[in-house]
């Protein structure tokens, strides 16, 4: 009998257990507390100084950003194509429309000239997108300068969808404080988590107030429970926010752990077809997941083919993220170009990156690949 290897678990410091004993010693086991504070200033200390407020998940960070730029009914909101639904179901929440962008072959994030090319036309039909959401996919950083400009010349909102990138940087500034709003995910498979839990992450601090309230059942300063807007129960508990406390403290050992990974993944499997995702000039990749590219010109093994293959070897591996404008749901959506994620999805593949993965555990996911890809040599040419 052999471990399973998963995709990317949980990797508790120890540290975690202090701060939560403190909660039950204390009995802040509710939505407010010093873990919660300190969670916070924490995270503002190493994000420059940007406002934080801890919320329930990546998705309700997002929702309450969307909300605050006064995303409403009928307005578009632009969005990579190649990402995961939760970049996504927020603007449905707010009754908007999505729109999918394609990808750069460089990062895999959001094209910039794609970027200009879609808002010059919306402009001609009257038709700009309130915002736009860039995606920072898989813990590479999307070139948002160059994502930025374009968005001020036509007074569209930028959102950072830093969910999956804490820890990467972008010419040497840390991600999601390179736009005005950024929201952050502690979900149980990110680099580092709280269980389930996110963060709304701004530059303004009385945008963060007005999202805490709303994120607080929109209680306005009153003891007798007045409310004159629609408000959600997004707070998180004390008790996370003291695993988010000892989770931050490593961020940066984390990150080291995963880079590792994709490393050693790269160099042992130089030669089999399979080549790591590239990591763009203009910023430091926290490789939270190691994604690779399968050569179609040296291997006829497919991304769904090698996953099964490595379930039978007791190894969670995954596809990349179908994109949007593939989706059922997303069938009659505007699409701008896709081609790209399309390629991406079609050859790419998400190997086990957890950094609690030891030597062995990745010497037998890359027996396990190796065996696999040498089993399907691509035929040679008449
Ligand atoms: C995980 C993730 C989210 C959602 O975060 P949750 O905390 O799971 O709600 C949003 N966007 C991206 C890109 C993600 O990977």
């Amino acid at each position: 009998m052999t471990r399973r290897i998963y995709l990317s678990v949980p990797h508790m410091s120890g540290t975690e257990l202090q701060y939560v004993k403190e909660a039950f010693d204390s009995n802040w086991l509710s939505s407010v507390g010093p873990n919660l504070d300190a969670f916070e200033a924490a995270m503002s200390a190493r994000l420059a100084g940007r406002h934080a407020l801890a919320v329930s998940s990546g998705t309700a960070a997002l929702h309450l950003i969307l909300r605050y730029l006064g995303v409403g009914a009928g307005d578009r909101v632009a969005v990579s194509t190649l990402t995961f639904a939760g970049s996504v179901f927020p603007i449905l929440y707010q009754g908007a429309i999505p729109v999918f962008l394609d990808s750069e072959t460089e990062s895999g994030n959001l094209d910039p000239a794609l970027v200009e090319e879609y808002l010059a036309a919306a402009q001609r039909r009257g038709r700009l997108p309130r915002a736009l959401i860039a995606v920072h996919l898989y813990g590479q950083h999307c070139d948002i300068d160059s994502i930025a400009q374009i968005c001020r010349n036509y007074g569209v909102a930028l959102v950072e969808d830093a969910a999956e990138s804490l820890g990467a940087t972008y010419r040497g500034r840390q991600t999601a404080t390179t736009a005005d709003f950024a929201a952050l995910s502690f979900n149980g498979n990110k680099i580092i988590t709280t269980t389930g839990g996110g963060m709304v992450i701004a530059r303004d601090e009385n945008a963060i107030a007005t999202m805490k309230k709303w994120a607080n059942q929109a209680r306005e300063p009153a003891i007798e429970y007045r409310h004159s807007e629609v408000g959600y129960n997004y707070r998180m508990s004390n008790v996370l926010a003291g695993i988010g406390r000892g989770q931050l403290e490593v961020l940066d050992d984390r990150v080291a752990a995963r880079r590792r990974v994709a490393m050693q993944y790269a160099d042992a499997l130089e030669g089999t077809g399979l080549r790591l995702q590239n990591e763009a000039a203009w910023g430091t990749h926290s490789r939270w997941l190691t994604v690779m590219y399968l050569d179609p010109a040296e291997t006829r093994v497919k991304p769904l083919d090698l996953v099964q293959s490595l379930a039978a070897y007791d190894i969670e591996a995954r596809p990349v993220w179908r994109p949007m404008h593939q989706q059922e749901l997303f069938k009659d959506a505007e699409s701008i170009g896709g081609a790209v994620a399309d390629e991406l999805f079609a050859t790419g593949i998400c190997l086990p990156s957890s950094s609690s993965l030891t030597d062995a555990d990745l010497d037998r996911v890359i027996s396990a690949v190796r065996e696999t890809l040498a089993r399907s040599p691509v035929e040679a040419p008449l």
